[in-house]
């Protein structure tokens, strides 16, 4: 029982009975229904002694709970115990729901038709109300349904204007204009709470298993900050945040793209590289998915509903072509262009180029610094013997010398692998190319009749773009990851043998 005043006046009576020799009930039930008269009737001034002393007792259990250990941010150990338990619960639950799920799905063969409910929330500040505890600020949110099979199909989105907190409206602006750019007072801005409460539950009713709410699908960093929508939302008369789940929309991405995949592979992605291919954004650069807001200041990457509908987009691009699903523009992948070689090929092209560069570069260097002084000393006295030279030598040099002479000086012959002077050499004793007859046409300029410049298999259109589907990056990515593997056995098998 919770130790109250009327505890201790309990504690006390009993005592009281014990020394007038009367017994007193030993169960709490029985004492307290046997006190309660007394307790009732006892002068409030009494009563206060016992209230005193009830406070007394709370302060001092709650400091002898401070000396529990502590973080350097000054939590307790116990506490954080606690919750990390709490959270790793949630996170097995939550895995557990999308398995049972999807599996489901694959069991009665409709997988596609399985809706599921994102959530995406831009924010302008968040502003701190305990340890590692947030009050977020929400600027937009979009809330969409999404199968597979018809990709993203219906969306509520809200632009807000909420009361920036004094003091906060600075981190607001900066925010703002780093990321989504709306306003903090845009006039069309929606700061009815209880309104938009009514419409998000409304476009959830109709979603409902039974009299539970299906869960919520957002990024597992945006979890605090839907949570603090949720509750701004949350009319207290009406609902509870408890009636809500949020989920990561990563861990729903993995599981569907894995079972996806299984007729053709078993390589399951595991969590953490599907949360990193979620992150990647593939199609952040598309437009028209954005709000009107967003499309007039052509802002699409921060935009929610151009967001969630990426999201739908991404995981039709894991999952359709192993499911025999046809994609759909605009359905299940983004309207203007195929998804053709991405950036991150030509960041490698570049990167690979470059290194190649710099190992030719200091191959250069290395010979340059053999060389380095004996040039240095052939400069200087040269320079030396030319300012010392009168005009008439000059010109006496000038008649004997001939072109050809001067290019022969300069032929090095020591330094093979200096690539500039290499290319030179080449260039300088390559065979004469014949000078064709005067007034007839360039070789490269003339034109063999006999090829069809139209013939498709020689010629094929310019415009033809390599496509890369999801199914064949994976290809190449667990290609990669094998080889990268079996490289790391043959290198560790190598260090055993040195040793
Ligand atoms: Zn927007």
């Amino acid at each position: 029982m919770s130790k109250n005043a009327f505890y201790f006046f309990m504690l006390d009576w009993a005592k009281e009975q014990e020394r007038r020799g009367l017994s007193a009930p030993k169960n709490f039930k029985e004492l307290s229904a046997a006190c309660s008269d007394d307790w009732k009737n006892l002068s409030s001034q009494k009563k206060g002694i016992y209230k005193a002393r009830a406070k007394q007792y709370k302060i001092k259990s709650q400091s002898n709970a401070s000396t529990d250990k502590k973080t350097t941010t000054g939590e307790s150990l116990a506490l954080l115990e606690l919750q990390e338990k709490k959270e790793q619960e949630f996170h097995q639950n939550m895995l557990r729901y999308i398995e049972s799920v999807v599996s489901l799905g694959v069991l009665h063969n409709n997988l596609p038709k399985l809706k599921f409910i994102f959530i995406h929330t831009n924010w302008f500040c968040k502003k701190n109300i305990g340890i590692n505890k947030y009050e977020f600020f929400p600027a937009e949110f979009a809330v969409a349904e999404f199968s597979i099979e018809n990709g993203i199909e219906d969306i509520y989105h809200e632009l807000l204007k909420p009361k920036i907190p004094l003091g906060w409206r600075r981190d607001a602006i900066e925010i703002s204009q780093q990321t989504h750019q709306i306003p903090i007072n845009l006039e069309d801005g929606e700061n009815d709470f209880s309104l938009m409460y009514d419409k998000f539950t409304k476009f959830l009713d109709a979603r409902k298993t039974g009299n539970k709410y299906p869960p919520l699908f957002t990024l597992k960093d945006l979890y605090p900050a839907v949570e603090s929508l949720l509750m701004k939302m949350i009319d207290d008369d009406r609902g509870c945040l408890e009636d809500y789940l949020i989920y990561s929309i990563e861990a729903l991405f993995t599981e569907l793209r894995n079972t996806a995949i299984k007729n053709v592979s078993s390589h399951d992605l595991p969590l953490v590289i599907g949360e990193y291919r979620f992150s990647k954004d593939y199609f952040s650069d598309r437009r028209g998915y954005e709000c009107d807001f967003h499309k007039i200041i052509d802002v699409t990457q921060y935009c929610s509903k151009s967001i969630v509908t990426r999201w739908g987009f991404l995981i039709c691009d894991y999952c359709c072509d192993y499911l025999d699903i046809e994609m759909i523009e605009g359905v299940h992948r983004p309207h203007d262009l195929h998804f053709d070689i991405n950036i991150e090929k030509q960041m490698y092209d570049i990167q690979c180029r470059t290194k190649k560069l710099n190992i030719e570069r200091e191959q250069t260097t290395k010979v340059d610094k053999v060389n380095g002084n004996r040039k240095l000393h052939i400069v200087t006295k040269h320079k030396n013997e030319i300012s010392q030279r009168s005009d008439k030598e000059k010109l006496n040099r000038w008649n004997a010398d001939t072109s050809i002479d001067r290019i022969d000086n300069i032929k090095p012959g020591t330094s093979q692998t200096n690539t500039a002077t290499v290319s030179t050499n080449i260039k300088l004793n390559m065979p004469m190319r014949p000078l064709r007859a005067p007034k007839t046409t360039a070789q490269a300029l003339e034109i063999d009749e006999t090829i069809d410049p139209l013939n498709e298999v020689n010629f094929p259109p310019i415009d033809l773009k390599f496509i890369f589907t999801s199914k064949q990056v994976d290809e190449v990515l667990q290609f990669i990851e094998k080889t990268m593997y079996r490289l790391n056995c043959l290198w560790e098998e190598d260090v055993e043998d040195i040793k």
